[in-house]
């Protein structure tokens, strides 16, 4: 069996903001300004490691950024149930067409390795039209500080839910970004990059992924990729 970890934004789904918007407005409602998010470059970063950077941009500790994250995560999920609906967001080009051929696979266990937190990532995969239930697990960037530790908290959900060991050697991760490629590398696991989100295809080339894809539109290709 396959665990196929994949990255949400840019990878599976286009956000056109939406993300930044929730995290603006739930910082904004707590602390009174959301820091320097407007020229803060999101890409490939965890939430986690975001609202710790623009907290401490405006003077907060880490353990007052620590007291309030759960109070951060609930309002971010709470603003995310009416904004993302209204949002645009829009599956990636392939995306419908892979996942619905995976879900032919049997050999094949869909999760999520991404940097939203639990509650919003389930939020933004439905507003673009993708059922999240598709996905049996996920790691999140509630889950740890950092992106590299996701992959093996994922394998770990995966063996906690088939009883099946999974290592760098059966699993996948896919995602458009270098941070997805390097997190891939930390559990080594297989890292398929695809320039399908703010990564030109040579930018992620410099960061020798095993796989490089234009898009995911290719399904026989892709699956040949995934399936291997
Ligand atoms: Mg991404």
């Amino acid at each position: 069996m396959k665990l196929l970890l994949f990255d949400i934004d840019g990878t599976l789904i286009r956000s056109h903001g939406a993300g930044r918007e929730i995290l603006a407005a739930a910082l904004t409602e707590l602390f009174g300004t959301a820091g320097p998010i407007d020229s803060y470059k999101m890409s490939g970063k965890i939430d986690y490691r975001i609202i710790t950077d623009l907290l401490t941009a405006v003077g907060l500790t880490h353990d007052e950024i620590e007291a309030n994250l759960p109070n951060v995560y609930a309002l971010m999920a709470e603003k995310a149930h009416t904004a993302f609906p209204a949002s645009d967001m829009t599956a990636c080009p392939g995306v419908q067409p892979l996942l619905a051929a995976l879900n032919q696979h049997e050999d094949a266990l869909l999760g999520l390795v991404t940097g939203n937190i639990s509650s919003t990532a389930p939020l933004k995969l439905a507003a673009a039209g993708i059922d999240p239930a598709q996905f049996k697990l996920g790691a999140y960037g509630s889950d740890a500080p950092t992106r590299n530790q996701l992959p093996i908290i994922a394998m770990q959900r995966a063996r906690a839910l088939t009883g099946r060991p999974f290592t760098g050697q059966n699993t996948i991760v896919i995602g458009d970004t270098p941070a997805d490629i390097l997190c891939a590398r930390a559990s080594k696991a297989t890292a398929v990059a695809v320039a399908s989100g703010w990564h030109a295809a040579h930018t992620l080339a410099r960061y020798q992924p095993d796989h490089l894809l234009e898009n995911l539109n290719d399904t026989a290709k892709t699956l040949e990729i995934l399936l291997a």
